[in-house]
């Protein structure tokens, strides 16, 4: 039985691994296959899926991007087999990477009020930090990166206490962030060639188990194709509630680790809340986006 891992993240956006060596450690872990979704950036694709053919690990393209939804829930959509350039794509990731833009210096000036001693500098330094060229361009600096440098300069004394303190949501330097709706999303991963699938239902933070269903059927007419059944932060009665809903509206599974090297370092590659993921929804998943990639060619050809 071999195992998968459908959701993890590189040095391109928050992880501290290399697009290569997340797919290194994969191969250690014994994964035949893997899938990278970096937030709001294609970035690391291309060396992640360099390093997983000359080590014969089967590779999905992947993102990660945060839909509009009301707080305290955060909606976040997985895109499987885009196409890097696709053009409704890469204005999606403009416009999120200019958020962040804009974003980041207001938590900065934030910190600088409350006497912290941090510059937008600092935290691109930390975000280059294992970056390789291949990785390059516009990077999508976020929390992590800031959280890493008050870490360093001894603000905090663990990158949880950096989001508690300062940049969780009622965190003294929180700054929201741009989002873009869930159509928007879902019709630039199908654009794209890719699949859609919600990501870790459990963050939506739905009162119960029909709201749940509630918001997943809305998905569903807008088109989404899959729902992250095993992810780290699902118990079994998130894993069973998943199971449920993707039977009943006809979703794919998926699973994943959401690994971030030592950002998270309570998480390994390969393996959800110690549960690892079936080989066999990594090819039901490559199948759906077979038959996306034959619909959207049988579109282009009328
Ligand atoms: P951003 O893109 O700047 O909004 O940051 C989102 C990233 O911060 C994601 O990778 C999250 O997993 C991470 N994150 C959010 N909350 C926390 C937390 N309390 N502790 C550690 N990481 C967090
Ligand atoms: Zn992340
Ligand atoms: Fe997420
Ligand atoms: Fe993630």
């Amino acid at each position: 039985m071999s195992h998968v891992d459908l959701h993890c993240h590189s040095t391109a956006s928050d992880g501290t691994f290399s697009p290569a060596d997340v797919v290194r450690l994969a191969k250690k872990n014994k994964l035949s296959g893997l899938a990278l979704t970096d937030h709001d950036t294609t970035n690391g694709l291309a060396e992640a899926s360099a390093e997983a053919a000359q080590l014969g690990i089967d590779f999905v393209t992947g993102i990660e991007i945060s839909a509009v939804f009301p707080y305290p829930g955060r909606m976040h959509l997985l895109g499987y087999g885009i196409d890097p350039a696709s053009a409704d794509l890469r204005a999606i990731i403009s416009q999120l990477l200019e958020g962040r833009d804009d974003r980041n210096p207001r938590i900065i000036a934030k910190l600088q009020s409350l006497n912290v001693a941090i510059s937008m500098e600092e935290v691109e330094a930390q975000a280059r930090i294992g970056t390789s060229d291949q990785t390059g361009g516009h990077k999508p600096i976020g929390r992590p990166h800031i959280a890493a440098v008050l870490l360093k300069k001894g603000y905090v004394s663990s990158i949880k206490q950096a989001f508690d303190k300062y940049l969780a949501p009622g965190g003294l330097a929180y700054v929201d962030k741009e989002r873009v709706s869930r159509q928007q999303i879902i019709d630039a991963i199908h654009r794209s060639g890719g699949v859609c699938v919600l990501a870790h239902p459990f963050q939506l933070h739905t009162a119960d188990e029909v709201q749940l269903e509630k918001v997943i059927k809305e998905m569903v007419d807008l088109g989404l194709d899959g729902i992250e059944v095993l992810h780290s932060d699902h118990d079994q009665s998130w894993i069973d509630q998943c199971t449920r809903l993707a039977d009943k509206f006809g979703l794919l599974k998926t699973g994943g680790s959401d690994f971030h090297g030592s950002n998270k370092k309570e998480i390994a590659l390969g393996l959800a809340g110690g549960r690892t993921i079936p080989r066999q929804w990594f090819d039901a998943l490559r199948l759906r986006i077979s038959e996306q990639q034959g619909a959207l060619e049988r579109d282009g050809s009328k």
